[in-house]
């Protein structure tokens, strides 16, 4: 395998440099200064500052959480925008590929669309693993991003190790493993392995286990060189001040973190043990996140009587391997109930 980052970096992206902004040249070392560098507004109300377009004080602590240093770490405006940097880092429009795996997260398709990027699907088996034989049979040299998410939305499971290690091994792209859910799991996160590919890219989010879908902050990590292409690309202020302060708060509240993803966590086995005694249901799916996949009779109709009751799940039948499936996002105790009340009473109806 020859993995080169110049050859998979676009001409244009290669010869820019970094926009320097106002806020990037002066950081208040916390001494009395003078800005009136960057059109601010002088009066204060909190705001009034540009943000910090590197967001060093939340970087600093994600880095230490998560053993990498700052410098292999990008923010985003949700991971959302960090997968579409990468798409617009390292693939030309009209003329290089990418390879997802369906039934997996939307945003890849969306994203290769909107970016002109031909989207080469190879399905996961009937286990929701990757056929990798199809993968590297599929791939060619103008596949530049191979995005699997594990664990996997909207099926829920993990992809096996031994099939990413073969992937990051046989491919000449960036392979960028999409850990939204890797707080749910008992997993460890690939963030550990970056040091042996050179390839691996990793996403991670405050939407989910972290509670902070409102706020949208995304998280890549991978080598300082990536982060240095990517650093060249994306708009200077891209994570807003509120963002970066609610983060920086929430981030160091590892405690109250923790103890609620326990709490889902519990959840997610209490519905599971309850969604066995509803009739229509005929299958439930291993679950490394805060979702639960159920196969069952009729999804459509079941979908649409849950929705009488008021209460809103995700019908995944459209995808493939998934007909007649529901997705179950875990709530509270209560919520739960109120699920399994209406699910039970459909059963009757
Ligand atoms: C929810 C989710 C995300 C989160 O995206 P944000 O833009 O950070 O909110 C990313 N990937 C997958 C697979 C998801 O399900």
């Amino acid at each position: 395998m020859s993995f080169n980052l110049n050859n998979i970096t676009r001409e244009n992206v290669k010869g820019l440099k970094p926009y320097s902004s106002a806020r990037d040249e002066y950081v208040s070392d916390g001494s009395e200064m003078v800005f009136l560098d960057a059109n601010e507004n002088p009066f204060e109300n909190g705001v009034n500052r540009y943000p910090d377009p590197q967001q060093r004080s939340l970087k600093a602590v994600l880095a230490d959480q998560k053993g990498v240093s700052p410098e292999n770490i990008l923010l985003g405006n949700g991971s959302d925008e960090v997968l579409d940097l990468l798409f617009r880092a390292f693939c030309e429009p009209k003329e290089d590929n990418i390879i997802s795996l369906p039934p997996t997260y939307g945003m890849y398709k969306v994203l290769s669309g909107t970016n002109a990027i031909e989207n080469r699907e190879v399905l996961l088996n009937e286990r929701f693993q990757p056929n990798v034989e199809g993968i590297l049979n599929t791939i060619d040299a103008s596949s530049k991003l191979l995005f699997i998410c594990s664990p996997n939305n909207p099926t829920g499971n993990s992809i096996s190790e031994a099939s990413i290690t073969k992937l990051l091994g046989s491919f000449n792209g960036l392979v960028v493993i999409d850990e939204a859910y890797i707080d749910f799991s008992p997993n460890e996160s690939w963030v550990s392995r970056l040091s042996n590919f050179p390839n691996l890219v990793v996403t991670q989010t405050l939407s989910k286990a972290y509670g902070m879908a409102g706020i949208r902050l995304g998280i890549c990590i991978t080598s300082e060189e990536i982060i240095a292409v990517l650093n060249k690309i994306k708009p200077p202020y891209n994570v807003n001040g509120l963002t970066q302060l609610k983060a920086l708060e929430r981030v160091l509240a590892t405690n109250l973190v923790a103890s609620e993803v326990n709490k889902i966590l519990n959840e997610r086995e209490r519905l599971i043990d309850t969604l066995k005694e509803v009739s229509f249901v005929q299958t439930i799916y291993e679950s490394d996140a805060n979702f639960v996949l159920v196969k069952v009779d009729d999804a459509n109709k079941r979908y649409k009587q849950l929705l009488d009751k008021g209460i809103v799940i995700r019908n995944r039948s459209t995808q493939p391997l998934c007909e007649n499936t529901l997705r179950f996002t875990v709530g509270t105790t209560d919520e739960n109930k109120k699920l399994v009340g209406a699910l039970k009473e459909i059963a009757d109806e």
